[in-house]
């Protein structure tokens, strides 16, 4: 197998254990047939980083099973400068109602799907578009918000915080996408071709980050190749259309906190 990025023989020596997830998010299972040591420690440097810097926090402060890095972060403990950064960026999205990512927020996202991808065994061939987007290629309309107005694509439990990973190839309709949530508030589509003649794929991945588990979750969502191509609504009002649920994230934290 090779380094999915700079396509470097996978051994012993070169191999690495990539997070499908960031750990920096709760993330747990490792693949090692993805990326080379070199290409793992770049990305952690880079686009990982500007995933951690938004939402590294929301971990932190779930305060989950111990796990969650040792920082100062009780709400109103203003020891360090740590709360107080957390709570301008928290003011800031409650302000703004947008996480105004950069291209690397989204870079890092989009790597998410590509690992959970192949980490299926998936065949490489249809990934050429996601994985330049990865590297820094220009990939215009390769991602969007998904928010739909009637009927949440997955509707986590009470007091359930999870990420979602789903891949879905109809060869009828010759697509291939991937769809994300990241603390069931980040919900995105990424698209990996239109041009899709393989096999009929249909996957998902849940972890549940406060009850740290892997539970069974059933995700229907068929978009048609219209849909990804010409979105009802642009990105922006599509996360204008999900604060809501970075409001129920925000009352989970706080009813957790002592
Ligand atoms: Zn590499």
């Amino acid at each position: 197998m090779d380094c999915y990025n700079c396509g470097a023989t996978l051994n012993r020596k070169t191999r690495s254990a990539e997070h499908i997830l960031p750990n920096s998010i709760g993330g747990k299972r490792k693949a090692f047939n993805l990326l080379c040591k070199t290409c793992n420690e770049k990305f952690g440097r880079s686009i990982d980083n500007d995933l951690a810097s938004k939402l590294a926090r929301f971990y932190t402060l779930l305060n989950t099973e111990g796990t969650a890095p040792k920082t100062n972060t009780t709400p109103g403990a203003r020891k360090d400068g740590k709360i107080a950064a957390h709570e301008r960026f928290i003011a800031s999205v409650k302000k703004d109602r947008t996480f105004a990512g950069s291209t690397g927020y989204f870079r890092a996202i989009a790597k998410i799907c590509l690992n959970y991808y192949l980490s299926k065994g998936y065949p490489r061939q249809h990934c050429e578009t996601i994985r330049s987007f990865i590297r820094g290629g220009n990939a215009d309309h390769i991602y969007q918000y998904y928010a739909p107005e009637h009927k949440a694509v997955h509707d986590p439990g009470e007091n359930e915080v999870s990420h979602i990973l789903h891949i879905r190839g109809s060869k009828e309709s010759g697509i291939l996408y991937a769809y994300i949530e990241l603390f069931n508030m980040q919900n995105l589509v990424f698209i990996f071709s239109l041009d899709y003649d393989g096999e009929e794929l249909n996957a998902t991945y849940c972890r549940d980050i406060i009850k740290n588990e892997e539970p069974v979750k059933n995700i229907q969502l068929d978009l048609t190749r219209e849909q990804l191509e010409n979105p009802e609504l642009s990105s922006v009002e599509m996360e204008v259309r999900l604060f809501p649920r970075f409001e129920r994230l925000m009352h989970i934290i706080q009813s957790n906190t002592p």
